[in-house]
């Protein structure tokens, strides 16, 4: 490693995607003194980078040209398709690579709390740098790791399996792989890659390291046969380190420490998965050193991040709930899970290809009805099918009139997606408030 910081300076670099991560990696790079940056990016990039970029005299292509194959050293932004030309070729050329965040690591002395998973992420690595006095949240939930190079510190950091597919020593003190189901098959060659690149996450870990593993959850309990760290399990359902016992939320530590921490029916967020947080974040925070009391203190006070679940309004009995950070059947079926019944649930965005039919006993269960819109539209139709009363709009203001119309008081009108938003929308949070905006628009009118 030692090798890699001195030498880098001569090295020709390519930085792949102008986005927040690449150029968090071009500040570093020019920190250390690189003299030939070249930063490739598919799409123009936005004014201020532009801007940034001619002021530091560093050359950008629009458009990923084979240049990427002739360079020493190529850092890639999350999101970069590695199965597409020419980024395909670097390993069959012998081209060093590695993502933002590895490089990241590579410069930040520290510890290193890493949380990865299909949902809840962004949640629990919320809670437990609240929890953990000092620490700072880092990586996908938009500090990108790089951006902390020469700042010793707690990191808490959420990985995306993206991430995960291009780091090299990256290796957590504290690992956790909170859920894996079905998302970004649009992205990932097969289910097999997006598994094994979660358990990337402890692939560089020693003995001595701690793996935090979902009990519950099949494909996340099974790392635990290719650990080389101590694991450690929540769960909702079984007695292992982290459980609920007489509905009160308890941690059991390997020195032999136990805690109880709060009632379940304090959390002031809804639904089974964020009991499952919750645990998740206590166990890795006490894990680090954290006070039981501020464990407690934050979770008697959490109600949750925007998009996740977020009560938007009551209008005449009828409670509406943006969650557009339901990118995936997963945390659709962890929404439904903070309901009883009565709900209207508003589905449709891009097409991932995924497999939605792990939602029909749920659906049939609770849902009144279900309204569909965006791209996907024909493929939720034809699994919804003979399942549910299911209505088609064509924008986020007819949906909202459709919910009201076919509402009645004690419903809950959820919009919960289940898709990413990019059909027509510039992310989730775009399509969130968005949404919201209808809402408030439809009540006032
Ligand atoms: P991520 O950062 O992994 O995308 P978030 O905390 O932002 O996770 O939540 C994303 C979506 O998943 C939200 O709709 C949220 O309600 C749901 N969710 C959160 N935690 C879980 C979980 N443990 N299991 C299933 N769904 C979850």
């Amino acid at each position: 490693m030692k090798g890699f910081k001195e030498s880098i300076t001569s090295k020709r670099v390519v930085v792949a995607g102008a986005g927040v991560s690449g150029i968090s990696v071009v500040k570093l790079l020019l920190r250390l003194g690189c003299r030939s940056i070249l930063v490739s990016d598919k799409n123009q990039p936005a004014p201020d980078v532009l801007e940034f970029l001619t002021s530091q005299d560093i050359e950008l292509e629009v458009g990923h040209s084979a240049r990427i194959l002739d360079s020493d050293l190529v850092i890639l932004s999350p999101g970069v398709k590695l199965n597409r030309y020419p980024f395909s070729s670097m390993r069959g050329l012998g081209i060093p690579f590695m993502g933002e965040l590895e490089m990241g690591y590579r410069f930040t002395p520290g510890r290193f709390i890493a949380v990865t998973g299909t949902n809840g992420k962004s949640t629990v690595v919320t809670l437990i740098s609240r929890m953990l006095e000092g620490s700072v949240p880092a990586g996908n939930i938009g500090n990108p790791l790089s951006s902390f190079a020469f700042k010793k510190g707690t990191y808490v950091v959420e990985v995306s399996s993206f991430q995960l597919m291009t780091t090299v020593d990256f290796r957590p003190d504290v690992a956790a792989i909170l859920n894996i189901d079905q998302d970004h098959l649009d992205w990932h060659s097969s289910m097999d890659e997006y598994i094994m690149a979660k358990y990337r996450i402890f692939e560089n870990q020693h003995e001595n390291d701690f793996l935090v593993l979902n009990y519950d959850d099949i494909l996340t309990r099974d790392a635990a046969k290719l650990a080389p760290s101590k694991v450690l399990f929540f769960s909702t359902k079984e007695k292992v380190n982290a459980h609920v016992e007489n509905g009160v939320l308890k941690v059991h530590l390997p020195t032999g420490k136990s805690f109880d921490i709060v009632k379940r029916n304090e959390l002031r967020v809804e639904g089974e998965h964020n009991v499952r947080n919750a645990l998740a974040a206590s166990l890795i925070a006490l894990l680090a050193g954290a006070s039981v009391d501020r464990v407690r203190d934050v979770l008697l006070n959490f109600t949750g991040l925007p998009h996740r679940i977020e009560l938007v309004v009551e209008h005449k009995g009828v409670r509406v709930y943006n969650d557009s950070k339901a990118t995936n059947p997963h945390a659709v079926l962890g929404a439904l899970s903070a309901f009883e019944g009565n709900v209207i649930l508003i589905m449709g965005g891009e097409e991932k290809h995924l497999d939605y039919s792990t939602l029909v006993p749920e659906i049939k269960d609770k849902v009144k009805f279900l309204i569909i819109f965006g791209k996907n539209s024909p493929h939720l139709e034809r699994v919804f099918q003979g399942v549910v009363s299911t209505f088609k709009a064509r924008d986020l203001k007819e949906v909202v009139e459709l919910s009201f119309s076919l509402s009645a008081p004690g419903d809950a009108i959820l919009f919960s997606p289940g898709t990413s938003s990019f059909d027509m929308f510039k992310n989730y949070k775009e399509r969130g408030e968005r949404f919201k905006d209808e809402v408030k628009r439809f009540v006032c009118r």
